[in-house]
């Protein structure tokens, strides 16, 4: 690099729907258009005969490819094909996700003619390198360090694909820090000047695939994050596939014909119900006319505020249930709030408004920044932070933020969940758990290794496991292990464990892969 040059590290949002890029430039963090002058990149890649288009040219021809065109990878990403959820979304996905080795689900296109396979990594690593290229041309030199948001309730093996993914779109992570603790960021750095004391916030981060909320006491530069709770599958694509299901079923009633299995027309309705779903935000009624939907059928629909409330209220509901769960892990009444903060395309529902003004007793939200911007802003501010970009400005912003969940090995006969690290605790974090042998010249001891707040580890999710072998005969209760949990400040776990006696370690970060080394479980610990 020539002398004088300024390396720039840029924030990126890697959103369900839509991601988001910008830098520090200029004293504010600026959000960068794109090659089509939007300020948000659909977060999609569609394969064809001739080409793979990335962002707002997979989006526009989405209708006319629906198969090969690919979205909600951030669904899909570090989760198992098994997932309830997984196979929940593929039912609803006019894409094909089969089950690949190790229970990774993997989308299968056709691309120039021939068959292909990606992971969710894959797509999202296209997906990273499209905002890379965005950043490179405004900026108009190579980027490569990156602060990338992930949601906040990502557990270990999503925030682990994420980082792989943009490893692979060539970006150096600098740090990957949660979305609505970003979008705090983009918040207090605005508002902290007229701040005269600490200030306590809840982020209400609703996009199109996550709900997010995270209650944060902003004082002078240092965002605290004090508890975190979420839903890692509610977001704006349930309201749009619940408004599609209302669709289908209407014209079924109406033409006595099905449309569902046939991808082309789900497609239609979706776009369209998309749409009619931003409009109800401001008016009170919409149509959905699509012609020639199915079968020469035109298909027909008003959409009143009240019906669009109706079918989904159940999920109206549960976006109230992590705000309350957050306010009780913080131990914090409603009252000493400050500000409750909109972030997040589907927080621009007025039901969803009102609910979250209900729980706050008719407090007025704030609505002062940009919900879809905030987050690549925060990201951005962060980059600057860590590279040393920043200017007086943000010399003193620190970040002080959470693990979602706990997380612990499994103990005793009844596959109990010992808690190791619990959930809301301050990271980065290291902590020790000393274990010992469960029967008389026992030689190998197994660490399962969990994530969840369940008592017992068959209610939680299981992370991987591994093994230290050749432990020297001695009966039970004498040996002794010391298991190390590392957080890092990016929320990525790794475990090792220790023999006391031989100092033989071993230790893994986990991936999405199951360990599948065909081993019978063996009985151990405590
Ligand atoms: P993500 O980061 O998960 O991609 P965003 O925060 O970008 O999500 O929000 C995208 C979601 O917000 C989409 O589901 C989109 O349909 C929804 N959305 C955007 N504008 C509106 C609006 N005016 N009313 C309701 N939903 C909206
Ligand atoms: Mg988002």
């Amino acid at each position: 690099m020539a002398s004088g040059e300024e390396v720039h590290a840029i924030g990126i949002d890697l959103g369900t729907t839509y991601s988001c890029v910008a830098v520090w430039q200029h004293d504010h963090a600026e959000v960068i258009v794109n090659d089509q002058g939007n300020r948000t990149t659909p977060s999609q890649v569609a394969f064809t005969d001739t080409e793979t288009f990335v962002g707002d040219a997979a989006f526009n021809q989405i209708i006319r490819n629906p198969t090969n065109s690919i979205f909600d990878a951030k669904r899909l990403i570090g989760r198992r094909f098994s997932d309830a959820s997984v196979q929940s979304d593929i039912k609803l996905w006019p894409f094909k996700v089969i089950e690949g080795p190790d229970d990774k689900p993997m989308i299968v296109v056709t691309h120039m003619g021939q068959e292909k396979q990606y992971s969710a990594e894959d797509i999202s690593s296209m997906v990273l390198l499209k905002m890379r290229e965005i950043a490179e041309a405004y900026v108009g030199s190579t980027v490569k360090n990156a602060v990338i948001t992930v949601p906040a309730y990502f557990s270990d093996s999503q925030r682990y694909a994420t980082k792989n993914a943009a490893i692979t779109a060539g970006l150096k992570v600098m740090l990957m820090i949660n979305e609505p603790t970003a979008a705090a960021i983009a918040y207090g750095l605005d508002k902290k000047a007229s701040w005269y004391r600490k200030r306590t916030v809840m982020m209400f981060d609703f996009g199109g695939g996550t709900l997010d909320v995270s209650l944060l006491t902003i004082s002078g530069g240092i965002f605290q994050v004090n508890a975190t709770a979420g839903d890692s599958h509610l977001g704006g694509e349930d309201i749009d596939s619940q408004m599609v299901k209302h669709c289908v079923e209407h014209f079924k009633r109406k033409h006595n014909l099905d449309i569902d299995g046939n991808p082309k027309a789900l497609g239609k309705l979706k776009s369209a119900c998309e749409k009619a779903k931003r409009r109800l935000s401001f008016s009170f009624s919409t149509d959905v006319e699509i012609d020639c939907l199915y079968q020469n059928t035109d298909f027909y629909i008003t959409f009143t505020r009240a019906k669009f409330e109706e079918i989904n209220k159940d999920f109206f509901n549960q976006c109230m249930v992590p705000v309350e769960k957050c306010l009780k892990d913080a131990k914090m009444d409603k009252g000493s709030v400050d500000d409750v903060v909109l972030v997040g395309g589907s927080s621009r529902i007025p039901k969803v408004q009102q609910l979250l003004q209900n729980v706050f007793e008719g407090k007025e939200l704030c609505k002062g920044i940009n919900p879809d911007e905030a987050i690549a802003q925060g990201a951005a501010i962060q980059a600057a932070v860590l590279s040393g970009n920043g200017n007086g400005k943000l010399q003193d912003c620190s970040l002080l933020d959470v693990t979602p969940f706990s997380l612990g090995v499994e103990t005793g006969r009844e596959r109990e969940m010992t808690v190791v690290i619990p959930r809301n605790s301050s990271i980065p974090i290291r902590r020790n758990y000393t274990v010992t042998t469960r029967h008389d010249n026992q030689a190998v001891v197994k660490f399962a290794v969990y994530e969840g707040e369940s008592k017992t580890t068959v209610n939680n999710y299981f992370l991987g496991d591994f093994r230290l072998q050749d432990i020297p005969p001695a009966p039970k209760g004498v040996p002794k292990f010391n298991i190390c949990f590392d957080i890092d400040a990016s929320g990525i776990l790794n475990v090792s464990a220790e023999d006391m006696l031989t100092g033989q370690k071993k230790g893994i970060t986990f991936t999405n892969d199951r360990n599948s080394d065909g081993i019978e479980r063996v009985m151990l610990l405590m």
